[in-house]
């Protein structure tokens, strides 16, 4: 993987921000996202900010040992966001909110069934859901690190989580992913794609 521009990724980071706020998939404060600038270091969202509003300079750099470089206090979830790149030497972003489609299904306790249409298993797999933990806690980041091979997960009753090699990669399946657990909601019991096609689908993304 390429290192990434320092200022660029900044920007980068503070548009995705701003595109996951305007598209309702997260409100005020809450979700993290981050974006790997090369194998030991990445720039994450700021503890406690609003997602609409968040600039530039607002963004916190950090390296793998879990040190901040410069000034700044990064998200209490910078935990789990690290331990992904560290698990994963291809993943290039982070990004973790509270989208309400996502939210209803996790709440009423029902998992995801990505397969009801070709994109939702080209861009998501096998979703799962990792179990409830306190926000900022150990237990969570051990709960999602357990999942650490999958590009997208729900969180029970907190929310969900996606990961790429691009921050565009991360977005476009946290997109997808509450489009899916919108249409899962509308369709109820609706049947998915037939296992043949699934299969299918499958071997067009290895
Ligand atoms: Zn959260």
């Amino acid at each position: 993987m390429n290192d990434l521009n320092e200022a660029y990724a900044r920007e980068q980071l503070t548009a995705c921000c701003r595109r996951l706020y305007e598209r309702h998939l997260t409100v005020s404060a809450g979700g993290n996202m981050s974006v790997r600038l090369n194998p030991d270091e990445f720039l994450i969202t700021p503890s406690g900010m609003n997602k609409g509003l968040v600039r530039p300079g607002d963004l916190i750099k950090m390296n793998l040992g879990g040190e901040v470089l410069g000034a700044g206090k990064p998200s209490i979830e910078h935990r789990f966001h690290l331990g992904l790149y560290k698990a994963n030497p291809d993943t290039g972003a982070v990004v973790h909110c509270h989208p309400l489609y996502c939210l209803a299904l996790t709440v009423r306790g029902e998992h995801i069934r990505s397969c009801l249409t070709p994109e939702g298993v080209l861009l998501l797999g096998e979703v799962p859901t990792v179990r409830y933990e306190t926000p900022g806690s150990l237990e969570l980041v051990d709960a999602v690190l357990e999942q650490s091979a999958a590009p997208a997960m729900l969180m029970a009753q907190h929310g969900a989580l996606t990961q790429g090699r691009t921050l565009d990669e991360a977005y476009n399946r946290m997109e997808e992913l509450e489009f899916q657990a919108h249409l899962q909601l509308l369709a109820g019991k609706a049947p998915e794609l037939p296992p043949a096609e699934i299969a299918k689908l499958r071997k067009m993304v290895k």
